[in-house]
Formats: structure tokens, C-alpha cells, sequence
């Protein structure tokens, strides 16, 4: 008996004009999970199938598991479409099941095919009931889901249904940068940015020696686990020492963040157009810091024309914790080192700056050389989700 995958897209069915994009993208990100695998993979314009060896099925669920744009998928029993062997097929198949009450459903894909789906699931129902003993149909609560599609070629009857990742194909959008803290927040915003389909660079400022390289490997950790949903993630390390040494010297301390926000936001903008990004993306979230206020992240997104994707600006923190623990970064995001903007922190930051009083406190220093010198000289990192030797470039 040949099982295939069969994988459904849910979302894409909206996207009329762009399907065959939508599709091609995810057959190719499929194509690039299963590599390591000996698959075969096939699409139509509903579906997707995946002919799989056995032993190899729970280590390709785990990836399948990762990879957006698939609503859900089922492990199907494959057959010719025609009505004997889809019936022998099924009843071999409640053979070696145990269950005492089911249901048939069956979906009609091809309509040429004669026999109308309520009919089929009458039909199928007697057959099952002729030649398995004990079991009854109950259509509303049943233990055993039969369900059958019929198409051109071939039919499928599966009995399981598994969620996938939800979402869009990562890469029908363009390239997103994302700011990547070590907190909990930034990870979670870069996992939903990719859920929507667009593939990221993430961004870290470092300030050796007032942050240590264990808060650097935190955040290469978390682009790790950031790694499992693409092939592999572009981690570029911003040296920020310089910059936030001359904002603490130069400007009044409860602008400091503020200012230091949007030298941040300027460094970002310029590594999109390096790196051909068309978004900031960052785990700002509204009223959780003096920075993360209206007013303040109106100040601080004055400096940049692109746009600023803040996934998680309207969660609670709870709702983003969950979210961690379910991507499994919480763990590492909640390891105690000291980040950039912890290390300088003032005792009482502005909540409600002025757009003025910024650029008054800008003008105290000569920032634009040191921030085109901070873009020219990121360290980049690539990083995957298993492979160990990236660490050798630190
Ligand atoms: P998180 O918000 O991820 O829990 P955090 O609380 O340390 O981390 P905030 O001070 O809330 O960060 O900053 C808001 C956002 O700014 C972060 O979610 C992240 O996107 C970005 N950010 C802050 N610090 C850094 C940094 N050192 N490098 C890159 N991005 C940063
Ligand atoms: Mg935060």
C-alpha cells in the first residue's frame, strides 16, 4: 500500500492572481527542507504531494512541521481512481484498524467522476459495515474519520490530519531586517515576519566590552532556532561601542535612549539598502518601555521613510511569552546577559520626547561618519539551524 504526503495550502487559495508564485515558492522552500531526504515531491494547483520512504516519515513531519504557507497536510493512502480499487483499498485498510464508530466524507475534486460524494459516502459506509464487525456510522461524533478525495488520476483516502506552520511561503514577500535583541520579544517578532512570508536578516548592535560575547552567542542561539523555519539566517553584528559611548557623553541622560533608538533606526535603514531589505522589523511593543510609547516611537521612527513592522506592538507580554515558549526561544532569551541598551539604561528615560529636543541633543555630536562606519563594518554571520561551524568566525 503506497502512503503519500498530501499537503494543503489553506491561505494561498485566496491569492487568485499570484497563485502559481505562491505555490512555486512553497514547492521550492519544500524542496530545500527535504533536501537531506530521498522525496518526491509533485504539485497541482490545489495540492501537494510527497512520495516518502517509510523510515524516513517522522524526521520529514518534523520539517514539514516548519515550513510556512502549509495549512495542513494528511499521510494518504494512494490509489487508482476507480470505484473497485478504492474499495478493496478501504477495506483492507479498516482491516487492521480498531474503532467502533466513523464517518466517510468524501470530496469530488473530479467531476467526472460518476458517482456524486454524498452517494460515495453511502457506498463507502456500506462496505465498511459489510465487512468489518461491530462498528456503526455515526456522522457526528465518530472515532474514526474516513475521508476519500477523488481526483483525476489518482484518490486518496487518509484517516489523520496534521497542522501545519499556517501562514505564507517565506519569500513571496521581500527581504525584512530585523532588529535581534537577546530579549523575548525581537524573536517572536521575527518568527511572525516570517510567518508572513518574508525572509530576514537579522541585526544585532553589540557594545563590547560593556556587553560580552556570551550575550553575542544568546543572539546567535536565537537566530539558530529563527534558522529552522528558512535554511539558513544572515546574523550581521553591528559595532555600536563608539555611538553610544558619544551619546552618553554628549546628551542629556533621559534622551539617551531616544537618541540612541534612532541612531539604531538610521543604521537599519542603511543595511536595508545594503542588503536589499525593504522593512525594519522589531519586537516593540506598545507602552511595555519608555521607549515603546506612541510618542516616543514617533520621535524614533521620524528618521526613517521605511516601513517599521512591529509584530508584536499590540500583544501582551504573556501572549508573547507563549509564543517563545512555543518557537522554543524563551529559554535562551531569558539567560541573564547584559544587552546594549540594558548596559546604558538612565534612571528616568523620556516617555513623551520631543521631535525638537531630539535633534537638538543630535546636534551635540558629529553622529552621520560614525554611523556610516558602524554600516560599512557589520560582521556578518551565517547561521543554520544545525551547523556547528559558523562559531569559528567568532
Ligand atoms: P525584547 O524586546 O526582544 O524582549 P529588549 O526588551 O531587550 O528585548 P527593548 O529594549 O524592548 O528590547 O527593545 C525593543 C526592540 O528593539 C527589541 O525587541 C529589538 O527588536 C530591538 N533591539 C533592542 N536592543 C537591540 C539590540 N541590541 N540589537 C538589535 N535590536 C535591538
Ligand atoms: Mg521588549
Amino acid at each position: 500500500m503506497k502512503r503519500v504526503i498530501l499537503i494543503k495550502y489553506g491561505e494561498l487559495s485566496t491569492k487568485k492572481g499570484n497563485r502559481n508564485f505562491f505555490i512555486n515558492t512553497l514547492y521550492q522552500n519544500i524542496k530545500n527542507k527535504l533536501k537531506s531526504f530521498d522525496v518526491s515531491i509533485f504539485k497541482d494547483r490545489s495540492r501537494m504531494y510527497i512520495e516518502f520512504h517509510d523510515s524516513e516519515l517522522e524526521e520529514i513531519k518534523k520539517r514539514l512541521d516548519c515550513v510556512f504557507g502549509i495549512h495542513m497536510y494528511h499521510i494518504a493512502y494512494i490509489v487508482d481512481t476507480n470505484i473497485d480499487s478504492i474499495k478493496n483499498l478501504l477495506i483492507e485498510l479498516v482491516h487492521d484498524l480498531s474503532f467502533k464508530t466513523f464517518k466517510v466524507e468524501t470530496k469530488r475534486s473530479d467531476k467526472s467522476f460518476p458517482i456524486h460524494s454524498q452517494e460515495m459516502n453511502h457506498l463507502l459506509g456500506g462496505v465498511v459495515l459489510k465487512n468489518k464487525i461491530g462498528v456503526s456510522v455515526d456522522v457526528h461524533n465518530p472515532e474514526l474519520f474516513i475521508k476519500l478525495e477523488i481526483r483525476e488520476d489518482h484518490s486518496y483516502i487518509y484517516f489523520n490530519a496534521y497542522r501545519g506552520a499556517g501562514g505564507y511561503p517565506i519569500g513571496t514577500q521581500p527581504k525584512g531586517m530585523l532588529m535581534l535583541s537577546g530579549g523575548i520579544d525581537s524573536p517572536v517578532a521575527g518568527y511572525l515576519a516570517m510567518k508572513r512570508g518574508i525572509p530576514i536578516d537579522c541585526v544585532y548592535f553589540e557594545a563590547i566590552p560593556h556587553t560580552s560575547l556570551d550575550a553575542r552567542n544568546k543572539v546567535i542561539e536565537l537566530s539558530k532556532k529563527l534558522a529552522k523555519y528558512t535554511s539558513e539566517v544572515h546574523l550581521h553584528i553591528v559595532n555600536f561601542t563608539s555611538i553610544q559611548e558619544e551619546i552618553y557623553k554628549n546628551c542629556h541622560p533621559s534622551y539617551c535612549i531616544t537618541i540612541m533608538r534612532r541612531m539604531m533606526y538610521r543604521i537599519m535603514e542603511k543595511l536595508a539598502n545594503k542588503y536589499h531589505g525593504f522593512a525594519i522589523v522589531n519586537g516593540e511593543s506598545v507602552g511595555q518601555v519608555a521607549s515603546q510609547t506612541l510618542t516616543s516611537m514617533r520621535v524614533i521612527n521620524e528618521v526613517t521613510s521605511m516601513p517599521v513592522l512591529r509584530p508584536v506592538a499590540c500583544f501582551d507580554k504573556l501572549e508573547i511569552i507563549d509564543l517563545a515558549k512555543k518557537i522554543d526561544t524563551y529559554d535562551i532569551s531569558i539567560l541573564p546577559y547584559e544587552d546594549c541598551c540594558t548596559v546604558f539604561v538612565p534612571k528616568h528615560p523620556v516617555i513623551n520626547p520631543s521631535l525638537d529636543q531630539a535633534k537638538k541633543e543630535e546636534e551635540k555630536f558629529n553622529f552621520l561618519p560614525m554611523i556610516d562606519y558602524a554600516v560599512d563594518n557589520v560582521d556578518t554571520i551565517v547561521v543554520c539551524e544545525t551547523e556547528k561551524e559558523f562559531s569559528d568566525l567568532l
